[in-house]
């Protein structure tokens, strides 16, 4: 596998991810209610985003936080060498896998085992 193609790839969807972020970021200071020091920006309200959108951009703010340290974690394997192996079983993960999502951690196998995990209707709300 080139490993310049895909650090190339890593390092354009990091810059993209950010950006994202960035702009999310900004709409969501933009809005009133996130915090008492926004109350002077009211003149602003019809530009602001409604609570639904809110709570949409804060979903997707985590979303895109997690891909960011995905894709740092993606790129810090590739220069220790470990990248392309599955973080569970070892096996080395598809090269077309890898294409499709490049801070990829574990082959398909692996990943759909924990994502049934991950379904699970008490891992939304863990109690101490
Ligand atoms: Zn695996």
């Amino acid at each position: 596998m080139n490993s310049t193609v895909i650090r190339k790839q890593l390092e354009t969807e990091l810059k993209r991810v950010e950006t994202r972020l960035v702009q999310l970021e900004t709409e969501l200071r933009r809005s009133p209610g996130s915090a008492s020091e926004d109350s002077f920006l009211g003149d602003l309200h019809d530009f602001a985003l409604t609570s639904e959108n809110k709570e949409a951009a804060y979903d997707n703010r985590s979303r895109l936080v997690s891909r960011l340290r995905a894709l740092r974690d993606a790129l810090r394997r590739l220069r220790e060498g470990s990248y392309g192996r599955c973080g569970e079983c070892r096996d080395p993960i598809p090269v077309k896998r890898l294409r499709a999502m490049p801070e990829a951690t574990l082959c398909v196998s692996c990943q759909e085992q924990r994502e049934s995990r991950d379904r699970t209707p008490t891992s939304r709300t863990v109690t101490a």
